[in-house]
């Protein structure tokens, strides 16, 4: 294994849902919904396998049609404006996308900061592209993660060439405010940085939170490739669509990196996808509501088995402390968790670098049926 990926291991997800299979616990690690996307979007695929669309190779940047519906998509929702043509790009998940980006605007050395806890592609795909990361700490205040902003202002060197940010925030559930990500955006253009930001939870903000893309700040539409997933918005991770929407150089760039990787994503799922980014408000509403009812079971739970709970603005994840149920090392708890609980969750620690920082949080994910969560409620109490 080369040196560059050899620390990383197999990922987190990979490892506790395989723990889950063997042990049979109930699944609330891997951030995955048990219920699929709907059912007319299912049925769009359907049409286009049949019909024959998208069964050979597709255009390399993502079908005429998908590319339109993304562009429709960020100009309905944030008023963004993208040229279907030169400023989208369809890519195979989000994964996808977060790679070539960071393989296409890297150079080896570069320094790239990222807020802590990161997803954990992130950190692999830095290393793959010869980069240093260079974390700033999102810590508790009150009932809920931050970002330190003087910390994130002090992270930035003359090395340093893209920051890295994530909103909704996995695995924290914390959604940057308009006044942070301002910040992020004046530092962007006073250093004249780069800005690679994912926002696959776009569509997953609660109480009164609001989605703000980093684009639509001043002095960031040409510097900002934004990273959306139709896995996050419409529960088809299987499908592995993804999108980058950007000026038109920086499309290119991250075009030239993805066609070495995958040369283009699946073809059928891409003319089910354009319908889906056309769904009425209804259906992203509908799916919210769902999602913040789950939110609220499972955070009452969690609160009544004796965990610690941040309080999650946006994403299917919660955050606990386990420090309250006389814990301290999340990555015990979360290994003998299938045992003495019958659930599986996630350590935090694994998407630090300052693994102590990390060491008490455990995050569980609530896109699961309701009857699934109850079980791994009363499943956890029985912890105590
Ligand atoms: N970014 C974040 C923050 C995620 O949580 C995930 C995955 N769930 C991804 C990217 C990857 O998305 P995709 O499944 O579309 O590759
Ligand atoms: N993004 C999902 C999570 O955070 C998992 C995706 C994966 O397995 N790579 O749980």
């Amino acid at each position: 294994l080369n040196r560059s990926l050899a620390e990383f291991g197999t990922t987190i997800f990979a490892e506790m849902s395989a723990l889950a299979v063997r042990t049979g616990a109930i699944n609330l690690g891997q951030g995955f919904p048990d219920t699929d996307g709907p059912e007319e979007i299912r049925e769009a695929a359907v049409r286009a396998l049949r019909d024959g669309r998208g069964n050979q190779y597709p255009p390399g940047p993502g079908v005429p049609e998908l590319r339109a519906a993304i562009a429709a998509h960020q100009e309905r929702r944030y008023g963004l404006t993208f040229d279907p043509d030169t400023e989208v790009l369809v890519t195979a998940g989000a994964t996808e996308a977060i790679a070539a980006a960071l393989l296409a605007l890297l150079e080896p050395g570069d320094e790239v900061v990222a807020l802590e806890p990161y997803y954990d592609s992130y950190a692999a795909c830095i290393a793959m592209a010869g980069g240093r990361r260079v974390p700033v700490t999102l810590r508790p205040d009150g009932d809920a993660f931050r970002l330190d902003l003087d910390e994130l202002r002090a992270a930035v060197t003359g090395r340093t060439r893209l920051l890295l940010v994530n909103t909704p925030h996995n695995p924290t559930g914390t959604v940057l405010t308009r006044a942070e990500l301002a910040a992020i955006a004046e530092l962007a253009v006073e250093r004249d940085l780069l800005v690679v930001t994912d926002e696959v939870y776009e569509h997953l903000v609660f109480d009164g939170a609001e989605h703000l893309p980093l684009a639509a700040f001043p002095g960031m539409r040409e510097r900002t490739v934004t990273i959306g997933s139709a896995g996050k918005s419409f529960s088809f991770t299987g499908w592995k669509v993804g999108w980058v929407t950007a000026a038109p150089g920086l499309v290119t760039a991250v075009r030239s990196a993805k066609q070495y990787l995958t040369y283009v994503a699946s073809g059928p799922f891409q003319y089910a996808v354009a319908e889906a980014l056309a769904l009425p408000e209804s259906y992203f509403a509908a799916f919210r509501a769902d999602m913040l009812a789950k939110r609220d079971l499972l955070a009452a739970g969690l609160a009544q088995a004796g965990f610690g709970v941040f309080r999650t603005t946006g994403t299917y994840f919660i955050t606990t402390d386990i420090r309250p149920l006389g814990e301290s090392d999340g990555f015990a708890f979360c290994r003998a968790l299938p045992e003495r609980a019958g659930v599986v969750a996630i350590p935090n620690a694994v998407f630090y670098d300052h693994r102590e920082e990390g060491a008490p949080f455990v995050r569980f994910a609530f896109c699961k049926r309701t009857g699934v969560l109850e079980e791994a409620v009363r499943r956890l109490k029985a912890l105590a």
